[in-house]
């Protein structure tokens, strides 16, 4: 018998009947863009990760686009980031016409590495009369993105203050950590804005694609208002924004899964904390490192694992499911070779992308697949 890395199906089964039902009154009301159901939404998300406002969009993508020119991004201007995540945390901001910038990330959480950020600042970095200034380009340095990758926060409490100082608005890529917290904050609360994807595969998944900004700001949530129509309140646009809505239909079956989201994600930290234990005298594999402050959601489960190519094959041939996020860091990804960045540039980046491997976590796994799992893991390595 397979063990899926993902079953969604078995996550719909006890909701099944309410989804049907925002599916029939979608139907009966033939509300299908914006309206009470994503008004709702848009209420209760915010209310759930602590910000007075949310936004809701058409993908997560959209939501790091929409924030990033929110907030002023303009053509040719800096945001930085970290190269080890998923492709659109730096698509985005080519997207919305910055130049991404990398800094490493920490061997133990995967994510920005906060003293590197500030070495970058310090180093390359001046304060002028038209913003923070990246000397040896001259571009303006407009926004940082720290991404919570897996399910964990960055470490808000050192990235918050060292791009507060330099006056620089952080947008956080929360596309993965829907309900993680650090330091009892919750994710996308931070930083000026916080940005969501609600991919099916994400902790809480629409039945399609979804995203959503959330923010304490009142202006910056009136300007995302706007960018995802067409930049204007009516028929008078002063921006031109996009077509980037959350559909009603899609804010229903939010609705539903945002209500149950909390015991999701303890079953997912339940499955970490099995593994966790049982991989805990295996030399060749380490568990993923949370730090002390942080709750993790665990959107994925990510070992890294000794000769990790042929573990992959032979957890396939026992049909675990398996995955690799992500094999090719993002500052050598053809597309971005115009920034000139080479290998060897990000080692911390390049060293994780050839160890990590993440198994299946989802709440619903029997203790038996579980264990499928750990005796396929340590028969690969003869234990
Ligand atoms: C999923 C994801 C995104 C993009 O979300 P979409 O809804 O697929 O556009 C961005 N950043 C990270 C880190 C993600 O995991």
């Amino acid at each position: 018998m397979p063990v899926p890395l993902l079953d969604i199906h078995r996550q719909h089964e006890p909701i099944m009947e309410r989804l049907r039902g925002v599916f029939e009154k979608a139907l009966e009301t033939s509300g299908f863009i914006k309206g009470p159901e994503l008004q709702a939404l848009e209420t209760e998300f915010a209310e759930y990760c602590g910000t007075s406002h949310a936004v809701g969009c058409a993908s997560g993508t959209d939501a790091l686009i929409l924030s990033l020119m929110a907030l002023d991004v303009k053509p040719g201007d800096i945001v930085i980031t970290s190269p080890f995540t998923f492709f659109a945390s730096a698509g985005s901001i080519v997207r919305a016409g910055g130049v991404p910038a990398f800094v490493d990330i920490l061997p133990d959480t995967f994510n920005m590495d906060p003293s590197l950020l500030e070495a970058f600042l310090e180093r390359h970095c001046a304060v002028t009369d038209r913003g923070v200034v990246h000397k040896p380009s001259g571009s303006r340095v407009s926004a940082v993105m720290p991404v919570h990758l897996f399910g964990q926060p960055a470490d808000m409490d050192a990235i918050i203050p060292i791009c507060r100082e330099w006056g620089i608005p952080v947008v956080e890529d929360a596309c993965q950590s829907v309900g993680g917290e650090w330091s009892g904050g919750k994710a996308g609360s931070f930083g000026a804005a916080g940005c969501f994807s609600f991919f099916p595969s994400k902790n809480l998944g629409a039945l399609g694609d979804g995203g959503m900004v959330t923010t304490d700001d009142p202006d910056l949530a009136r300007k995302l208002t706007r960018l995802r129509e067409h930049g204007g309140s009516g028929y008078v646009h002063e921006t031109v924004g996009f077509n980037s809505r959350l559909d009603a239909i899609q804010a229903g079956f939010l609705r539903v899964k945002l209500g149950v989201l909390d015991s999701w994600h303890e079953g997912r930290r339940r499955n970490a904390a099995y593994y966790d234990d049982a991989f805990r005298d295996l030399e060749e594999v380490s568990a993923p490192v949370t730090d002390g402050r942080s709750r993790s959601v665990y959107n994925q489960y990510t070992l890294r694992a000794g000769n990790r190519d042929e573990l992959l094959e032979h957890l396939r041939k026992k049909e675990i499911g398996c995955a690799v996020y992500y094999p090719l860091p993002l500052h050598l990804q053809p597309c971005f070779a115009f920034l000139e960045y080479a290998r060897g540039d990000f080692p911390e980046s390049e060293k994780a992308s050839e160890e990590v491997i993440s198994l299946p976590v989802f709440g619903e796994l029997t203790t038996d697949e579980l264990d499928r799992v750990v005796e396929a893991v340590r028969e690969f390595y003869g234990g």
